[in-house]
């Protein structure tokens, strides 16, 4: 098993022990797997990889699936920016917690981690900002979703 099959394997894994605590149908779903708010079946981006900087939030213009319009109205994901805000929030306390509470680093090692942390992780705090803000707006919706509710 070489590495990048070793990671797949992990990432599946660890998505099929987040569908055991998050059911789908709910606004949590829909985030997590970057899902289609009203069907959650079609994703909410063209491309997987998030690390290809210019297509990360390529999105289409309707769900592949149930219809549902991406782009609201114009400009619409501009709102994204507050929800992606308290991502970055939540992760800088978490990232400062852990830092504080375990290890001993001086401030400057600290800074550092910290900012290539938020870029390293900046592709998909956009995504993530992008499906909560949709899903402030779009229900689920479950006579759109194709495939059973217990699955
Ligand atoms: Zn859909």
């Amino acid at each position: 098993m070489n590495q990048n099959t070793y990671l797949r394997s992990l990432k599946s894994g660890l998505m099929k022990i987040l569908d055991l605590i998050i059911k789908k149908g709910t606004k949590k779903y829909s985030v997590i797997h970057l899902k289609c708010p009203k069907c959650q079946e079609g994703n909410l981006f063209v491309h997987r990889n998030p690390y290809n900087l210019r297509t990360c939030l390529l999105m289409p213009d309707r769900c592949p699936v149930c219809n549902q319009d991406f782009q609201i109205e114009p400009g619409f994901y501009y709102g994204a920016l507050w929800t992606s805000y308290p991502l970055v929030v939540l992760i800088t306390i978490a990232v400062t917690s852990f830092f504080y509470l375990y290890l001993d680093v001086p401030l400057y090692v600290f800074i550092f981690i910290l900012a290539f942390s938020m870029l390293g992780l900046q592709p998909y705090i956009l995504r993530f900002g992008r499906a909560v803000w949709i899903n402030v707006f779009v229900r689920f919706d479950k006579n759109k979703a194709v495939e059973n509710l217990d699955r």
